[in-house]
């Protein structure tokens, strides 16, 4: 004997209907018992009739026509003409109950809890009817169980509990003397003594068959449904969530109980009573072997056997100084919620005794402040006990793995995971078994949680990396090209999956949870919606992607503003815009402890000589224990570029066009040339040696004249023009000593300054060319030969470069 129960998707039309018939022909060797839900999404729509009347609106009659189409059609499609007409007239026959029933809830206006079981057990009656008859059109002999009669309960209608000792009785008595190879039962529904119909909860038809299946000791139950097998997590939440083949009864019970809807909680019970073991097999892949729960030794090496999360939750704390040390608190409060029939799914209890917090369904929230404040009202007015604290809009994610006791560092893997992501944990329960942990966390948060667990866990291939990035101009357009051609290196050599979430320009905007493709982004963004850069903010924080990072490739100041909204979700910035860091000393630390706080990295190496490693180099000799006792540099690859290719054959003017042709300076020259940016850039690495410098503390002696400054760009390059008899002999001055110029940045003793300086042939700044940039770390470990950093300091690719080595730092692989 085998019990096959099929889910609503199962039979959610006449084609499906079949394929249930085809895998029920490949078990004529043995008897069966055919356990069926309502037809796909048919239970919803009754609760919502039964409601509509209830609440005296009409439209409930409009739902009870499309069910009965829905009904007739589908018999319709599977029968032959000749054998349709008693199937048609019983459909018929129950919607004219069903109408009356609903009639009756009209004009009463009112909804008693046996009216709605009597209702919604009209979707399995219905659907069990059509496959009976079905079944035995086509030459098959089958019969009928009415469930009703067999499972009986006690009166607690929509969530009956079961007698097992009359049920099992019932059910042998029945199917025992009969000869027929082949039942078929609704699943869902039962009867209290009294006769009437009473339902085993939502998705209850998973418990009727393994109730059927307890009772007449099958060999096996099988759960035939939608997906194939039990999965390591939610397969609607996290793509890449993988086929469970083997599960303890244990395993399966504690992942159902938090939330895996594939198994109706109490159906385990039952059949692990009896070791019955269990399939749940996929009726449209039928021949894919599907999950077997049974009592096995787990499998070698798999400690964690799924992730299962639960919404609705709401989590209630008693807490009160009169509770400490006094027995009986938590045998009140349990006993309170009992007796509402309110089930508890998490309890924690602080060891200081202060504070009991339990989770329940949301649902029973009212129920439950009311119950538990009766009950403690004394204690509450003698101020022992404060009032019963709810909290509302929780989820419970629970890992799951019977191997997990005899491993430690599984909690702290997964806690330190939800960290790093930003995610707050409110509660957390270990139970003794160690068969699992699970945690209360904000109901916005739990696909996140569900999707970082799983990767941790499970997903040995690939880390998968969210990027937003703003700005796609120059440095923005080549760091996409590089991501593009590092993609499969990246997969191969560090696991790690890189996926552009979001991208923004001045005008557009896009963000894409699947990913931006990213060799189509040009049109992606143009398709993209206007942009606003809150906006864009906001749409990446309430995607809530995990391990998120926001690179920003603009010069804006607006954009550098948000970097602390950012953090504060644990969302980490890689900037190569250096305002930020330049801003007033206060919001500079701001971002730094946001960092730190929310475990999110702020990273800017890009700030200080393009791709050059300059503050990664400072970072590591501070974190070591060095001393920074000077730092001497050329950081101006524009400065470096016009000095070098400045003599006076061509105007200075022309050569800082040419710069700028070349892309080697902002957008105003004047930045670059009246030594801002270098100020910046010598304030970042004093800054980040751990001094408290401002830009108003940094001197500059100027070498471009002060009419310089005035108007546009435009202006600028006039103004140069004009000038040229000053730019001439600052060069003489320096030749005539045999020196170059060369615009340096020092800082020393907590002062920095920056300037033109005539740097003879001994320097070592002399023998700089091209946009090359140079520092010098002295420290207590590098006194007098300095630590030396020499390149490149300037242009569109190793400025990409040096983005992308951050985004990998940030990917923390
Ligand atoms: P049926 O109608 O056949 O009873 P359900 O909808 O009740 O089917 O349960 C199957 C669904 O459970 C799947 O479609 C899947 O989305 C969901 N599900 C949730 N968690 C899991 C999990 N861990 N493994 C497999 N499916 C899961
Ligand atoms: N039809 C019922 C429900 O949707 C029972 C089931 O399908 O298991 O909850
Ligand atoms: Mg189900």
């Amino acid at each position: 004997m085998r019990v096959l129960k099929f889910g609503g998707t199962s039979v959610a039309n006449a084609e499906n209907i079949k394929k249930v018939v085809q895998i029920l022909q490949q078990h004529s060797q043995s008897k069966i018992i055919v356990v069926i839900s309502a037809l796909g999404g048919v239970t919803d729509q009754l609760l919502k009739a039964a409601s509509l009347a209830a609440a005296k609106d009409e439209t409930y009659k409009t739902i009870l026509t499309e069910l009965e189409k829905r009904h007739l059609e589908t018999a319709k499609a599977l029968l032959p003409v000749t054998q349709q007409s008693s199937c048609l007239s019983k459909i018929k026959q129950q919607f004219n109950e069903l109408e009356e029933l609903c009639e009756g809830l009209f004009r009463l206006n009112e909804l008693s809890r046996r009216t709605r079981d009597r209702i919604v057990s009209f979707g399995e009656l219905l659907s069990s009817h059509i496959l009976a008859d079905y079944y035995t059109a086509s030459n098959q002999s089958g019969e009928w169980l009415d469930s009703r009669q067999l499972i009986r309960t006690n009166s607690h209608f929509g969530n009956a509990i079961v007698d097992f000792a009359a049920t099992n009785q019932l059910i042998r008595e029945q199917v025992l003397q009969s000869t027929s190879p082949l039942f078929i039962a609704p699943g869902f529904v039962a009867g209290n003594k009294e006769g009437q119909t009473t339902t085993l909860g939502r998705g209850g038809s998973d418990y009727t068959a393994a109730i059927f299946a307890a009772a007449l000791d099958a060999e096996a139950l099988e759960i035939w449904t939608d997906v194939t097998g039990m999965m390591t997590a939610d397969p609607r939440w996290v793509n890449s969530a993988k086929n469970i083949a083997n599960i303890s009864y244990q395993e399966a019970m504690e992942l159902s109980h938090f939330g895996a809807k594939v198994i109706y909680p109490p159906t385990i019970q039952p059949v692990m009573a009896k070791q019955i073991p269990v399939w749940v097999k996929n009726t449209f892949a039928p021949d894919e072997y599907g999950t077997l729960i049974q009592n096995t030794p787990s499998v070698e090496g798999e400690i964690i056997r799924g992730i299962s999360s639960m919404n609705n939750v709401a989590l209630l704390s008693l807490e009160g100084s009169g509770m400490v040390g006094i027995p009986g608190f938590s045998k009140r409060l349990f006993e309170a919620l009992a007796e509402e029939q309110i089930n508890v799914i998490l309890i924690t209890q602080s060891s200081s005794e202060h504070a009991i917090c339990v989770a329940i369904n949301a649902v029973d929230v009212e129920k439950a402040r009311h119950a538990v404040d009766l009950t403690f009202e004394a204690e509450i007015k003698s101020g022992k006990v404060d009032p019963l604290k709810v909290e509302l809009d929780l989820s419970i994610i629970a890992v799951v793995g019977d191997q997990m006791k005899s491993h430690p560092g599984i909690s702290g893997k997964m806690f330190g995971v939800l960290g790093r992501n930003g995610i707050n944990v409110r509660a957390i329960a270990q139970g003794s078994s160690e068969r699992n942990i699970s945690a209360v966390i904000s109901l916005s948060d739990v696909k996140k949680a569900v999707n970082v667990l799983h990767e941790a866990f499970f997903e040995f291939e690939y880390k998968q990396l969210n990027v937003c990035i703003i700005g796609v101009g120059n440095v923005g357009g080549k760091l996409i090209d590089q991501l593009a051609h590092q993609q499969k290196y990246l997969q191969q050599h560090l696991k790690l999956n890189i996926r552009l979430a979001g991208l923004a320009n001045s005008r557009k905007m896009v963000v894409k949870e699947d990913g931006i493709s990213i060799g189509n982004w040009k049109e992606e963004l143009e398709q993209g919606e206007k942009m606003d850069i809150s906006h864009f903010v906001n749409t990446i924080v309430s995607k809530n992607l995990p391990n998120t990072v926001f690179v920003d490739v603009t010069a804006n100041a607006d954009v550098a503003g948000i970097y602390d909204q950012l953090l504060a979700k644990s969302i980490s910035v890689v900037a190569c815009n250096k305002i930020a860091c330049s801003s007033p000393y206060q919001y500079y630390q701001q971002l730094k402890s946001l960092s730190r706080e929310y475990n999110a990295l702020f990273l800017f190496e890009t700030n200080v000589g393009a791709g050059l490693p300059v503050i990664g180099t400072l970072n590591d000799l501070m974190r070591s224990g060095d001393q920074i006792n000077k730092i001497q540099a050329v950081l101006s690859g524009t400065l470096n570029f016009v000095f070098n290719n400045y003599d006076g054959t061509r105007s200075f003017s022309q050569v800082v066009r040419q710069a700028q042709a070349e892309g080697y300076t902002e957008p105003d020259p004047r930045l670059d040339l009246g030594g801002t940016d270098v100020m910046r850039k010598i304030m970042i690495l004093a800054r980040e040696a751990g001094e408290q410098l401002e830009m108003e503390d940094i001197s500059n002696t100027y070498f471009l004249p002060a009419s310089c400054f005035e108007g546009s760009v435009e202006d600028f390059y006039q103004e140069m023009e004009k000038q040229e008899p000053h730019f001439k002999a600052l060069y003489d001055a320096a030749a005539a000593k045999g020196c170059k110029l060369k615009f340096v940045a020092s800082y020393e003793n907590g002062k920095a300054a920056v300037g033109l300086q005539h740097i003879p042939p001994a320097s070592d700044f002399y023998h700089l060319y091209g946009k090359d940039n140079i520092v010098l770390f002295y420290t207590q470990r590098y006194p007098e030969q300095p630590l030396v950093v020499k390149g490149a300091g300037a242009g569109a690719d190793v400025t990409a470069s040096g983005v992308f080595a951050d985004i990998i730092r940030a990917a923390r692989v």
